[in-house]
């Protein structure tokens, strides 16, 4: 991710001695959009306002285009941002709010630019609306119009899509990027959903308790998880206990091995937890490892069986006849992500 337009080096923020970031480093090459993945607490927001500016970091710095940023104001950065909750004026119209950002500006101006943005987010004509006549998704969009005004260099979203519904959200997910597409704006993009960060992220930076895990590119991050705790925040995956049985291999049991990937080399005998996708694991007639399907998820003509085994819960993709709740069954790994077990 060479030749970064947006680039933050060892940004750390403590907050009464507790670190809400620390040593973070990320690149966002020009026009691209990075997601910024990671569960509740791991320190999103706080990211998001120091790259705004609206907070200032204990040590660390942000660039745009290789300059120093870090010194300057949320105004003086020229950074756009969308809050979580929108935060629209709610007595002002649509047009009023997304003018908001453009106001010194010759009056013409700023009417193309305000009819500009509406046609972008599709709202061609909801100038004269007031806020509170519009749905959750019509002020989402309202809110990027009104931060895209002022043709911001960056562009911040904080969980642009958390506060709709699940029906409403993956229209708007998809309005989100036909206009983050159009603009081709250097953006980051805050999320908890794996799926969000997937669909909208052209790379995507894993957080966990203000650590950065690891970024790449999505299928990067599935294929070839740094960590235990990306293998199993990313995507679907059964987890049980082995040990290493070679540079890539697992044990599982006697006479129960699997090839493996592991992240980092680790001596054989080392305690490991192994991490499986859906897709790699198979039913077997005989052999593999057994246990009892506790769980059989749908998803159209396949399933999600969760198998529960002495060693752990696996995760096996099959076609929905292939076995039902109760059933003893055996399956065999195809292949496997291997991690230093927790102390
Ligand atoms: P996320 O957006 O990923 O949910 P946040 O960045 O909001 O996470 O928070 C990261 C951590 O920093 C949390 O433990 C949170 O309680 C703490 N934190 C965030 N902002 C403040 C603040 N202003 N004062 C004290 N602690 C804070
Ligand atoms: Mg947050």
């Amino acid at each position: 991710m060479g030749d970064a337009f947006l680039e933050v080096r060892d940004l750390t923020k403590t907050y009464g001695g507790q670190a809400a970031v620390e040593g973070l480093d990320l690149q966002v090459p020009r026009g691209s959009v990075l997601a910024l993945l990671g569960p509740s607490g791991s320190g999103k927001t706080t990211t998001l306002r120091l790259l705004a500016g609206f907070e200032r970091p204990d040590r660390g710095r942000v660039l745009v285009e290789g300059r120093d940023v870090t010194p300057l104001g949320a105004a003086a950065r020229r950074f756009g941002m969308v809050f979580q909750h929108y935060a629209l004026f709610p007595h002002l119209t649509v047009q009023e709010n997304v003018a908001f950002g453009i106001a010194g500006r010759p009056a013409a101006d700023r009417t193309a630019r305000v009819e500009a943005m509406l046609a972008l987010v599709d709202l061609p004509g909801y100038g004269a609306r007031a806020i509170d006549a519009l749905s959750g998704g019509q002020q989402q969009r309202v809110a990027l119009a009104r931060a895209l005004a002022p043709e911001p260099r960056v562009l911040l979203l904080d969980e642009p899509l958390s506060n709709l519904d699940p029906t409403l959200r993956e229209r708007t997910r998809r309005e989100l990027k036909a206009a983050l597409d159009a603009v081709g704006i250097t953006t980051v993009l805050v999320t908890h959903e794996q799926d969000e960060a997937f669909a909208l992220g052209d790379n995507v930076a894993v957080l966990h308790d203000g650590v950065l895990e690891q970024a790449g590119v999505p299928h990067e991050l599935y294929d070839r998880p740094a960590s235990f705790f990306v293998a199993t925040f990313v995507g679907r995956a059964g987890v049980v206990r082995g040990t290493v049985a070679g540079s890539d291999r697992v044990r599982v049991a006697d006479g129960v091995e699997w090839s493996a990937r592991l992240p980092m080399p680790l001596p054989e005998g080392t305690p490991a937890r192994i991490v499986v996708r859906p897709e790699a694991a198979r039913f077997v007639e005989r052999g593999g490892v057994g246990g009892v399907v506790r769980d059989r998820r749908y998803t159209g003509a396949r399933a999600f069986f969760a198998v529960e085994t002495e060693h752990g819960t696996l995760e096996v993709e099959a076609p929905v006849q292939a076995a039902q709740a109760g059933d003893r069954v055996h399956v065999a790994v195809d292949r496997a992500h291997a991690f230093r077990d927790a102390p």
